[in-house]
């Protein structure tokens, strides 16, 4: 598998990943345009792309995905919850086109299993994602109000996660640009996963076998690259992993591709 994420964080997020039969998104939180710039940009061909998976219903993971799927005429997958939550955000697709999936029952895409997870968030049905193929296995968590059971068993022995670290509580507390309502959102059980408890469910994720952490979906004002990164480095020092060895650590960039990983 080929994996990366092509934009990651609060202002849009969408991931690639591919097998030698084909490929697909997860969400598509950016304009069409820019994501197909992006997957061009990283050497990627759009036209190997035969679906896109969505996470939740925000317009940070939907944003393009109507036109995306139109364009490519490829089919969009997601929970009935999310499918109610996104109403007309896609636009007219055609019904082979809106598929229906439910978080705890995989399905195949072509070579590639598919194993949606429920996930704490404040949106309708949320989930992340688990793929396998072969001996493989990669994953998405992000959009995480805490690092649930259901989640922490979902990720389980994957070998590469995407993982959110999204703001410093701190940070977002002295935030004089947030309603307290949005605060309270975020730290809420619902919201988002921060930098310390990011790094807290790397350090477990590393000892169930997790080769490979990637960092994402950074606050734009409640955090940085290296606060996320520096946080999750020292939990995972301090639990005897060693880093670049052990597991590699990075954070995704939130306007650019990341690394391209093959697993
Ligand atoms: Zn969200
Ligand atoms: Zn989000």
């Amino acid at each position: 598998m080929q994996f990366c994420t092509l934009f990651s964080g609060s202002s849009g997020n969408a991931v690639f990943l591919s097998t030698e039969r084909g490929a697909l998104l997860v969400d598509c939180g950016m304009s069409a345009k820019q994501t197909l710039d992006a997957m061009k940009h990283a050497g990627l061909d759009p036209a190997m792309v035969h679906a896109i998976l969505i996470t939740h219903e925000h317009s940070d993971h939907v944003k393009g995905v109507g036109v995306m799927s139109r364009k490519l005429g490829i089919p969009v997958y997601a929970t009935a919850g999310t499918w109610e939550g996104m109403g007309g955000a896609l636009g007219e697709l055609p019904d082979r086109n809106r598929v229906i999936i439910t978080a705890g029952e995989s399905f195949f895409l072509d070579d590639l299993e598919v194993a949606p997870f429920s996930i704490p968030h404040d949106a309708n049905d949320p989930v992340g994602y688990r793929f396998f193929t072969g001996r493989h296995s990669v994953a998405v968590a992000t959009d995480l109000g805490y690092f649930s059971q259901t989640v922490c068993d979902a990720l389980s022995g994957a070998e590469l996660i995407l993982l959110e670290s999204n703001h410093d509580p701190d940070m977002l507390k002295r935030n004089p640009h947030y309603p307290q309502h949005l605060k309270t959102r975020i730290l809420g059980k619902k919201g988002h996963l921060s930098n310390d408890a990011g790094a807290e469910a790397a350090v477990r994720l590393a000892q169930c076998g997790a080769r490979h952490l990637l960092l994402g979906h950074l606050s734009a004002e409640n955090n940085t690259p290296d606060m996320a990164y520096r946080t999750a480095h020292a939990a995972l020092t301090s639990a005897g992993a060693a880093v670049g060895e052990d597991v590699t650590l990075h954070v995704a960039a939130r306007f650019q591709a990341s690394l391209l990983y093959r697993v």
